[in-house]
This record gives C-alpha cells, structure tokens and sequence, in this order.
C-alpha cells in the first residue's frame, strides 16, 4: 500500500518566533511542491507566529507536547485547545526526552494522546529502545509495551495518526539506525499495530525513523518499504540540510 510520506522537524528547545518565521519563509518556496508532508514542531511560544508565517504554504505547524488534562491548576503546562487556538496541527508524544528527562510513563503518554486526539490534533507518538535495551535483545518487548500502552483506547478503525520509530541510541548521536534495522523495526511495530487496527487499518498508519536523520542517509532510509518518512532533530534546525532531507 502506498502511504502519505513526512518529514517533521522537531525543534526541540531551539529558535524564537522571530527566527520561527524567518525559517517558515526562506523555506517555504523550497518545499511548494515536495512529495512528503513538511511537518515543523517547534517550542510553544512560536506556535502563534509559526502558523501565521506557514498559512497558505505546503508547511504544517505543530507542537512538542501536551498536557493531558483539558484545564486546571497545572502550573507552567499547555493544553490541547491551547495548543489548537494557537495554530497547531499535529503534537510529538512520548519524545524519548520527555520519557527520560521529564519521567513521562507509558499511561501519562497514553492519556495525552487520548486528549490531544479529542482535541484534533494529529498525534506523532515517539518509541524507542535504548542501547542497554537492544543489546540486552529486549527491542521487541520494550517497543510493544510502548506502543500497547501509548495506543490503549484509541478507536479500532481510527488511524489518523503517526507512530516514530526513534532508537534513543540514535537521537543526536551521529549514529543513525541502518536502513535494514529500521526497516526490520519498522515491519515489527506494523504488526504490533495490526493486532489493535487490524492488518488493513495498520497498513494506513506512517511509520516514520527518527535518530541522526541527515541529507546523506535520507534516500536509503526512504527506499525501505516500512518507512514513511522521518522525525528530524538537530538537521531540522538548518535551512539547507533540512531542504535537502525534505527534497531527497
Ligand atoms: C529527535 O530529537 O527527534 C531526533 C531525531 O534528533 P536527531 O535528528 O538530532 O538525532
């Protein structure tokens, strides 16, 4: 089956909304006729501007995360519809920082993606093994339970949305995955997906890489059948790489 592609930048705690709308525009025109959807996830405070800058443009803004409740007393926390009103489209969950940095657990996760699913937006859940994981031959057990339990409750035959295979071995190590492990990963989480969406249904899901994705590694990842498109850290930060990743 031949499935929607995407890039998405993911920004991570980089770029103001100044140099957000600087970035959409110089890009803009690179990407007007790209055959993967371009995706930026950047820092909340540019959301706003972001989204202005990407109106009318083959460019889809969104966020890094999300809070799980609708409202309430959550100090320093972000809401779905806050997220919507400020121009998001799509929010990353289960990024391996926030699981790592920020202790999120697989329920915290799963209960952010049911909100952000009633609010609309377009969920891009992150798995990932780490290095003492895939050396302890634990990849399989550690991607199912990530998926199962981000995925718990979301309706059979809903598939609106993106799952990321990112290797924490992988994030911003230089040391992308290769096409083949990916691509095996990648053919494992589908049939982990066709046990909650059936076959047909988890053939419509995109599942994207992410770890060290770079201009030169791109077009070998992307010949692989299972792999959708890509999640892009640190060379989403440049104009010209990410360019170059977007137009492979
Ligand atoms: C990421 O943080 O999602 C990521 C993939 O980072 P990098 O491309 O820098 O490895």
């Amino acid at each position: 089956m031949s499935r929607q592609s995407y890039i998405i930048g993911n920004w991570k705690m980089y770029k103001t909304g100044s140099e957000a709308v600087q970035f959409v525009t110089e890009l803009a025109p690179l990407v007007a006729s790209s055959n993967p959807h371009v995706y930026l996830a950047v820092p909340f405070s540019s959301i706003y501007q972001a989204a202005t800058a990407a109106e009318k443009h083959h460019i889809v803004i969104g966020a890094q995360n999300v809070h799980d409740e609708k409202e309430g007393a959550f100090t320093g926390e972000i809401s779905a519809l806050m997220l919507k009103d400020a121009g998001a489209e799509f929010v990353i969950i289960g990024h391996s920082e926030r699981r790592k940095i920020f202790k999120e657990d697989d329920s915290f996760i799963n209960r952010k993606v049911l909100q952000a699913m009633k609010n609309d937006l377009k969920v891009v859940l992150c798995v990932g093994e780490t290095l003492e994981e895939r050396k302890q031959h634990k990849t399989e057990e550690v991607l199912s339970k990530q998926l199962e339990k981000g995925l718990k409750g979301v309706p059979k035959d809903y598939t609106d949305f993106i799952v990321a295979y990112e290797p924490v071995w992988a994030i911003g190590t230089g040391i992308a995955a290769t096409p083949e492990i990916a691509q095996e990963v990648h053919s494992f989480l589908r049939v982990i997906l066709s046990e909650q969406f059936s076959k047909n249904n988890a053939a419509k899901i995109p599942i994207l890489y992410g770890g060290s994705v770079k201009p030169e590694n791109i077009s070998s990842l992307m010949e692989q059948s299972d792999i959708d498109g890509a999640l892009v850290g640190g060379a989403s930060l440049n104009i010209e790489s990410f360019n170059k990743i977007v137009n492979f």
